[in-house]
């Protein structure tokens, strides 16, 4: 069995995780957040959302959270980019990494963005066209890669031709999101193949949500398909506000937890990931998983 020797992190819990928060965190304790995981290790954070602060009101003030995280050289600082205002409001905060998102089903875009995939697929290419041109870097998404909670099972070939697309626009990377959490490792492995024809391996990301607890054995089928970018949440932190049923991402701490013991390199100190996810648990009024606690307990 082949297994990458180490694996990029991207670390969603600033944006993906908190935007599902019942608790509002300050704007001083979102950038001490994303400074703390930046010191963890992690090299690519999803800091914000630039989104309609009516709609998603955790996501207010995103710019002025960027503009104070002290930024790492070599580290991805990512901003989410639903539409054209989204893109200025990057641009006017000078924004260095953003991500678009579309779905794989016409049923959850239009649930929730309000319009078809072929809409905001060509929504997509022009923000990605743009950003490209004020030398910014796009990550895309793809929700509901395994399933959609309004229409069911998703075509593969979906995936892929949407993969292929948003590669084709000029994203640096594609993370395909579960955004549901009910794929299973063997679904993993068949959808990873099929996306592998289309687009380079070294650009294909996985996020997968705990709903069912598949989370990790769906991360331990994607690296044996030679995948080593992940999506992950401090905490386990996040949902999806428009995905009925959804629970939150895998944990970052479970994540780098197994890592370390298949000798797979992440750069993340899993000590400093654990005390961070008792200090976002502690701000959120939340108690940290029990997980969290067995680890923190094992080594006191
Ligand atoms: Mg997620």
């Amino acid at each position: 069995m082949e297994l990458p020797s180490q694996v990029k992190l991207v670390e969603v819990g600033p944006r993906d995780g908190l935007q599902n928060q019942p608790v509002m965190v300050s704007i001083a304790h979102r950038v001490e957040l994303i400074e703390r995981l930046a010191q963890c290790g992690f090299s690519a954070i999803e800091t914000g959302s630039l989104v309609s602060a009516q709609r998603i009101p955790q996501m207010a003030n995103s710019e002025i959270v960027y503009q104070h995280i002290h930024q790492r050289p070599n580290a991805e600082y990512i901003m989410l980019v639903a539409n054209q205002q989204g893109l200025a409001r990057a641009i006017s905060c000078q924004a260095k990494t953003i991500a678009v998102f579309c779905a794989a089903t016409d049923a959850f875009s239009l649930n929730n963005i309000h319009c078809s995939i072929d809409v905001s697929m060509a929504s997509i290419q022009t923000i990605v066209g743009q950003a490209k041109e004020k030398n910014m870097a796009v990550r895309g998404y793809i929700s509901c890669v395994l399933g959609c909670p309004f229409q069911g099972v998703v075509q593969i070939d979906k995936v892929c031709e949407l993969a292929a697309k948003l590669y084709e626009y000029g994203c640096y990377e594609v993370s395909l999101g579960d955004t549901i959490g009910v794929g299973t490792p063997l679904q993993v492995i068949e959808l990873l193949s099929a996306v592998k024809k289309v687009i380079p391996t070294d650009t294909i990301a996985v996020h997968f949500h705990d709903t069912y607890g598949q989370s990790l054995a769906n991360i331990f089928a994607a690296l044996q398909t030679g995948i080593h970018i992940i999506d992950s949440s401090v905490s386990g932190l996040g949902g999806c506000p428009f995905a009925p049923g959804a629970s939150g991402n895998i944990s970052s701490e479970d994540l780098v937890f197994m890592l370390n013991g298949l000798s797979i390199k992440t750069g993340v100190n899993l000590d400093e990931l654990i005390a961070t996810s008792w200090f976002i648990a502690d701000l959120l009024d939340r108690p940290p998983t029990a997980k969290v606690t067995l680890a923190n307990a094992a080594k006191h």
